[in-house]
């Protein structure tokens, strides 16, 4: 299946032929003298398809200066052609048959380079062979350039990523409000995938359901267990419409809560809150996190939160900027991150509040919208 970056109606080249000219600034800016991309939400986000990452290299070549170049097989030829239309023009295709070696078509337009950004994801196979056959080259990763463009949203982005997280707040409303006692882990995480796909997701990608002392687990698998009375229950579901990702947590509880789990969860809700409300443009990624921490921690749980706060969101479900104590970064009006604290009870119970939130000029933007209360399910 593609997923289009942008859908009919748009400029569509005129925004790729954009992205590829940005891209290549970003790279000059570091130094480099070409970016090497291959099939990965950098390659979707700057050429609008998905191209099969398979053990024959398609790698696009962009020069810091000078027209971008396609490398790929000769079978993969007419499918790009038909994806690109008029961007076409401006990216040159070099197609390549079985029995050529492609890193040398690679070493062919970008020989003589002195540092080289390769995409984060490329696989090992051509990533060594690329850093002998472009050696003395030092090869870096083109993330930080692409994370350049991609952390920061346009509207038609944002608008992607709000109807991912309404389709999202559809599915988690409609499980809340059905009887999860009794019925396994397994068989919730199934139901859920369903939701999202009913609520317009193309892709059901995660469903988390830990239940019971599993709650204590960050990313458990939905399992055999059987959710009963007296359970809490981590939900973190999200899939991707229209191209973005949608990623939300929220947590229940079966049956009456108990009152030591309550004042758990009302500090975990404060803490989300506040992060929420914290978020503004210059603010430092880290900054973000300490609010939620603080919080957290002067509670007496700062041992039982065991990730970080957030992580960015589009094309992929983690991505730039991420909210980590170690991030100095500041925001900036566009970034689209997930706040999502949690506080795990080993052996006991955990608790985790996730919504996707945008950092305006106004401040922080909530795209979920459904309550953060502690959801009460039979
Ligand atoms: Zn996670
Ligand atoms: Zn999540
Ligand atoms: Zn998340």
């Amino acid at each position: 299946m593609t997923h289009r970056a942008f859908g009919v109606g748009e400029s569509v080249a005129s925004v790729h032929r954009d992205r590829l000219r940005r891209a290549a600034a970003e790279a000059a800016d570091r130094s480099l003298d070409a970016l090497l991309i291959t099939p990965s939400t950098d390659y979707l986000y700057l050429l609008g398809y998905r191209a099969p990452a398979m053990e024959r290299l398609t790698c696009l070549v962009i020069p810091a200066e000078g027209d971008p170049t396609l490398v790929l097989p000769r079978l993969e030829e007419p499918l790009a052609r038909h994806e690109l239309g008029t961007l076409a023009d401006e990216v040159e295709l070099v197609a390549w048959d079985e029995t050529e070696d492609p890193i040398r078509v690679v070493q062919g337009l970008v020989g003589g380079a002195r540092r080289v950004g390769v995409q984060d994801q490329m696989w090992a196979r051509f990533a060594l062979r690329l850093r002998a056959a472009l050696d003395p080259a030092e090869l870096v990763e083109a993330g930080p350039s692409m994370s350049a463009l991609r952390s920061v949203k346009t509207d038609e982005e944002i608008s992607r990523l709000r109807a991912a997280a309404e389709a999202a707040d559809d599915a988690m409303r409609t499980i809340a409000a059905e009887p999860l006692s009794g019925r396994t882990e397994a068989e919730v995480s199934a139901r859920i995938r369903e939701l999202l796909l009913a609520a317009g997701h193309q892709e059901a990608g995660f469903a988390i359901v830990a239940s019971g002392p599993n709650a204590a687990s960050p990313h458990h698998t939905a399992g055999d267990r059987r959710i009963e009375v007296g359970d809490a229950i981590v939900l973190d579901i999200g899939g991707v419409r229209d191209g973005y990702c949608s990623d939300t947590s929220r947590t229940a509880f079966v049956g009456e809560p108990e009152p030591e789990f309550l004042v758990l969860y009302e500090v975990l809700r404060e803490a989300q809150r506040a992060a929420c409300e914290a978020v503004r443009p210059g603010v430092p990624a880290a900054e973000i996190d300490a609010v939620a921490r603080d919080i957290i921690t002067e509670a007496g749980y700062g041992e039982a939160f065991i990730h970080r706060t957030g992580h960015g969101i589009g094309l992929e479900t983690h991505e730039e900027p991420y909210l980590v104590s170690s991030n100095p970064t500041p925001l900036v009006a566009g970034n689209a991150f997930s706040i999502e604290p949690g506080i795990y009870i080993r052996d006991q119970w955990g608790a985790r509040i996730e919504d996707i939130v945008i950092c305006t000029d106004a401040g922080g933007e909530r795209l979920n919208t459904s309550s953060t209360e502690l959801l009460v399910v039979d």
